[in-house]
């Protein structure tokens, strides 16, 4: 009887649990989660209503009908990238544990170089670990909802809409990757209703061309005011105010809400505690290496879902939120800063320490969700290179403009 329980033990350990997965988005994150969960057995179906992967890093020359971004019913440009952006990290801090964008040139072999060669490096990502064929492209999620599936596993359903029409999909588990660099906040200025002259979000901003000419005239009516009592007299605004997070397909009947860009409850910016492990994100955290991060976090839900690293109780999870909170409080950082990974209010009067500071609680953060996931943390010259990164950026010995150009990572 002992040798048969044992034989049966031995086979539930070995037999391995496949989850049906709906990934929302097939940016880096849709991408990388779809590669972890592939790896770890689930069913992987991505959802991307661009007609290619890449995200954020498709440039789109097109802007929305609202140059700010604040009407509802715009049509959304989801890229905010401009035309002659070159990376603010260097290659080597843009790749995959496994896959380095190091290994690969397009074209441009500059160690910081211009988008189309991000795009093309996540291009072949897709293709090499066989993504592609898994995105239903051009279909857009617009509802993601819980039901009571009685027996069955089935818990999410997820509607989208391609070419006009629309359908339903069950799955046991949902991952959503959809970025936030889309929906534009813009500060609201006292009497800027009035304002004569052109405004934007730089989310709307392509190239300078027709701004040419416009910058710092004198203009009767077009004075901006500080708070220090200086004024410049100006033509344009661009409102370089940052973005929002928006989930408008995601009904959790309040459990996950959205309050002065904290996304929450969410246990260490991945999963809701009351609809894990089966709801979770990647990418909401920033500040902190995004490529590192959500290959990270998505090896760690990847693992959850085929029960080879367990979640601590909904409990636990919720009260290490409300320590997190607290804790933001207690420092005095605002709500808004809360998924971001290193939320310094002050500049610290000394570089080094400023810089310490900053890498340890980046690193801190990788090397934990590493641990919960139960994989090796971010390779030792990935994080020197990090380290150095901050030093130069915050250091007033190179120009930091020219800093991508002067600086070669290659040396460490
Ligand atoms: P995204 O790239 O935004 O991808 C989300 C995807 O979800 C998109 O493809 C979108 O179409 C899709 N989607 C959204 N909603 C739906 C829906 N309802 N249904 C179906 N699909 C949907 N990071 C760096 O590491 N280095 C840099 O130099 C750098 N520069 C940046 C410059 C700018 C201007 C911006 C905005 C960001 C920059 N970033 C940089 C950060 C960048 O966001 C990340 O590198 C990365 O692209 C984030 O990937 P993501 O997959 O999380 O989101």
């Amino acid at each position: 009887m002992q040798c048969i329980k044992t034989k049966l033990e031995k086979l539930e350990n070995t037999m391995e649990i496949s989850l049906k997965v709906a990934i929302i988005g097939a940016g880096v994150s849709g991408l990388v989660a779809a590669r972890e969960l592939l790896r770890e057995g689930h069913r992987v179906v991505v959802y991307e209503k661009s007609n290619q992967p890449g995200g954020t890093w498709i440039y789109d020359t097109r802007v929305e009908s609202d140059p700010l971004g604040l009407d509802p019913k715009r049509e959304i440009v989801h890229s905010s990238l401009y035309s002659s952006l070159r990376t603010n990290l260097p290659r080597h801090l843009m790749g995959f544990s496994d896959y380095p964008f190091t290994d690969r040139v397009y074209g441009d072999p500059r160690n910081f170089p211009g988008h189309e060669e991000v795009l093309k490096f996540l291009k072949d990502f897709a293709r090499e670990f066989g993504l592609t064929e898994l995105i239903r492209f051009e279909t857009e999620v617009v509802r993601v909802e819980r039901f009571d599936s009685g027996d069955d596993d089935y818990e999410w359903v997820v509607e989208s809409r391609t070419s006009g029409a629309s359908g339903e999909e069950e799955f046991q588990a949902v991952v959503v990757c959809t970025g936030h660099y889309a929906e534009p906040i813009v500060a609201n200025l006292p009497g800027i209703e009035q304002w004569p002259g052109k405004q934007l979000h730089s989310h709307n901003y392509r190239v300078p061309d027709p701004f040419q000419n416009q910058i710092y005239h004198v203009y009767k009516d077009g004075t901006i005011e500080f708070q220090d009592g200086s004024r410049v007299y100006t033509d344009v605004i661009i409102h370089c105010t940052g973005y929002k997070y928006s989930y408008p397909f995601l009904r959790t009947n309040g459990i996950v809400s959205i309050d002065d860009i904290r996304v929450g409850p969410l246990y260490k910016h991945v999963f809701p505690p009351q609809l894990s492990p089966r709801l979770s994100f990647v990418g909401v955290a920033y500040s902190v290496g995004i490529f590192e991060v959500v290959e990270l976090q998505s090896k760690w839900i990847a693992r959850v879902l085929s029960s080879k690293a367990i979640l601590p109780s909904e409990k636990e999870m919720l009260v290490d939120v409300e320590e997190h909170y607290r804790d933001m409080a207690d420092r005095g950082v605002p709500k808004h800063h809360t998924h971001k990974i290193h939320p310094h209010k002050v500049l610290c009067p000394f570089l080094q320490l400023l810089i310490i500071r900053i890498v340890s609680r980046m690193f801190e953060y990788l090397d934990m969700i590493a641990d919960l996931a139960g994989v090796p943390p971010v390779a030792k010259r990935i994080k020197e290179i990090h380290k150095r990164f901050l030093g130069l950026v915050f250091s007033s010995g190179i120009d930091t403009k020219r800093y991508r150009d002067e600086w070669d990572p290659n040396d460490i």
